[in-house]
Formats: structure tokens, sequence, C-alpha cells
């Protein structure tokens, strides 16, 4: 029998009676973090990194069972020894490491390899099978220093509020816009957040992570947008939401702005290459520090890594999963 195998719901343990990340509503779910397409409503139970808990909860409900772990402690679920371990992705993101009879599964879920103040950086788990993501498994995908990232969202903030403009930035609201909030030099103007955004930033500020100041877009108050920066979900892009600004300047941070012409296809004045997703080198690093010898790889370009890791000599598969293909869920 297969220690985890894809079955119609996810990742399933058979010996263990449990599923990771699972698509479909199942008894028992051990979510690798709170994005939406891998935690999904409707399983009778969950298990997460602590961190994870209050996001699970904003999202899931409040009758949904949650349960916690820490980042490095065993529990065992019908014999099979089961751990957490940072995947540097967002807060309380977590690979899962999956053990019976001294074999050993680690599921990435999403991760990065870059620095993120936000959250514990990604822990190599020494393991036989590595399932992987593989969201930006190309090799033009290579995400620059993000220290020169947030100087680039800086420079263009400021040039806008100096032509009393307002800028507005697209972030994924969960894990990207507070690392944003962190990265950028909140000294420039006022930030201003949508709600989707907000109530995010209220739960990292709950659990001791120290975001600048921002305020809550709110319909009632008329503020002076010129000079501010906005936060807010791609989603707002293009809807009525983003209008009240007056005279704007877009941007919009991803791992998709990386491709030439990306830009003008989500039609933003400005792409900033920010991902918290793993690039090409990342990637292959983590696949190469997992001591793997067979690597399952999951959403995106699952197939230019495939060929790149058979060639490297090791046993690599596609597996088919209903994880978004889009960043973060296309939060
Ligand atoms: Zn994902
Ligand atoms: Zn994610």
């Amino acid at each position: 029998m297969e220690l985890l195998k894809l079955s119609d719901s996810g990742l399933y343990c058979e010996i263990g009676n449990f599923f990771i990340d699972p698509w479909r509503p199942v008894d028992r779910a051990l979510i690798t973090h709170a994005h939406s397409d891998h935690a999904r409503p409707g399983s009778r139970s969950y298990l997460c990194q602590a961190d994870s808990a209050p996001i699970m909860r904003l999202r899931l409900g409040e009758d949904a069972r949650i349960e916690t772990t820490s980042y490095g402690e065993t529990t065992t679920i019908n014999g099979v020894s089961v751990s957490f371990h940072p995947a540097g992705h967002i807060m309380g993101s977590a690979q899962i490491r999956v053990e019976y009879k001294g074999e050993v599964f680690v599921v990435s879920g999403d991760y990065k390899t870059d620095p993120d103040p936000t959250c514990l950086p990604f822990e190599p788990v020494v393991c036989h099978t590595f399932i992987s993501e593989s969201t930006f498994g190309l090799p033009v995908y290579q995400w620059p220093e993000s220290k020169r990232v947030f100087s680039e969202i800086n420079r263009w903030w400021c040039a806008n509020r100096d032509q009393g403009k307002t800028s507005i930035l697209f972030v994924y609201s969960l894990g990207k816009a507070q690392r944003v909030l962190l990265g950028i030099d909140a000294s420039i103007g006022a930030i201003h957040t949508h709600g989707a955004v907000e109530n995010i930033n209220e739960i990292y500020r709950e659990s001791g992570v120290t975001l600048p100041v921002t305020h809550r877009v709110s319909g009632e108050r008329k503020d002076d947008w010129r000079g501010a920066l906005i936060l807010a979900p791609p989603s707002a892009h293009q809807s009525a939401w983003v209008k009240k600004f007056g005279s704007v300047s877009t941007g919009f941070a991803s791992g998709w702005m990386r491709i030439r012409g990306a830009r003008r296809r989500r039609s933003v004045d400005r792409g900033f290459v920010l991902s918290d997703h793993a690039d090409w080198r990342g990637l292959n690093s983590a696949i190469e520090g997992s001591g793997a010898a067979t690597v399952l790889l999951t959403h995106g370009y699952t197939s230019a890594m495939v060929r790149n890791l058979t060639e490297k000599g090791l046993d690599a598969r596609t597996l088919a999963t209903e994880y978004a293909a889009d960043e973060n869920g296309g939060e």
C-alpha cells in the first residue's frame, strides 16, 4: 500500500485514514496553509499549524472543527507519524511530513525560499518522496532580490505622490499584503486597505506581527486619497470600488509580472516581481535539499520540472491535483 496516493478528494493516506489539503469534504483534513485552494470548507475536522488557525477560522467559519499543532511536534494518527515544518510561504504555512515504518513522505504545500519577515523560513526536511508544488517551474522564473523590488515600489509611490496621484497596489490579501507592508517605506504617505486585506492584517497583528498603521477604506468616510497607497486584492481591479480614488496609478505585485506582456494583460500601469512561491532556483534547491529520490509535482509548470529532474536521475512525475494554477489561489 502506498503511504500517500491521489484520490478523487485529494492526497490520501489510507493507513492513517487522513487527507492533506483535500479539495472535497473529508472526515479528517491536514492543512498545509490557509489559502483558499488548500483549505476548503466542509470537512469534519482539520489539523493545521497553530499560527494558521485564526485565518482558517475566519475562512471556514465558527463551526469548523480545527485542531492545531506546533512546528516540529509529532502527532500519531492510526500509527502514522505526522509533523508540520515551516514552508516560508505565509504565516503558519507548513510542509507536512508523514512517516510510517521508516518510509517518509513530505508534502510541501506552497513554499518559498526567499526571506519573508511575516513567517519562519523554509526548512529542508529529508524524505524519500517529496511532493512539491511547481507553480513557477520554468527557468524564466527567477526572482530579483526582494529588497530591490520594495525600492521600486517606494520610488513608484513617491513619484505618484509628487504628482498628486493615488497609488493602488494589487496584492493577494493573505500573505503578500503583509509582506509588502513590512517591506515598503511606510513614511512615504498614508496607507489605506481594502477590507479583505485589513481583515487579514488584524489577524497578523493579533499574532504578534507588527505591521505599519493602515486605514480600512470605508464607504462613508471622505478621505483625501492623493499621495496615499491603497492595498487591494486583484479581484478589486476594474470594479466600481477603485473608481472612488480619482487620479490613480495602478500596480500589481506578483511572480507573474516576471513575464513580458503580463502587466499589459492585467492592465495595470506597473508590475512588480514579488512572489510567495519559490522560483526555478528555489524549487530546485528545495528538491535537492529534501534528498528525495522520488519527486511528485503539483500545480503549475510541472512538465518542464519533470524533464529537468529526470535528467538529474530522479524519479519525477506530475500529480494531477486541483490546486489553483494562479498564485495564492487567485486571491
Ligand atoms: Zn497552492
Ligand atoms: Zn498558497
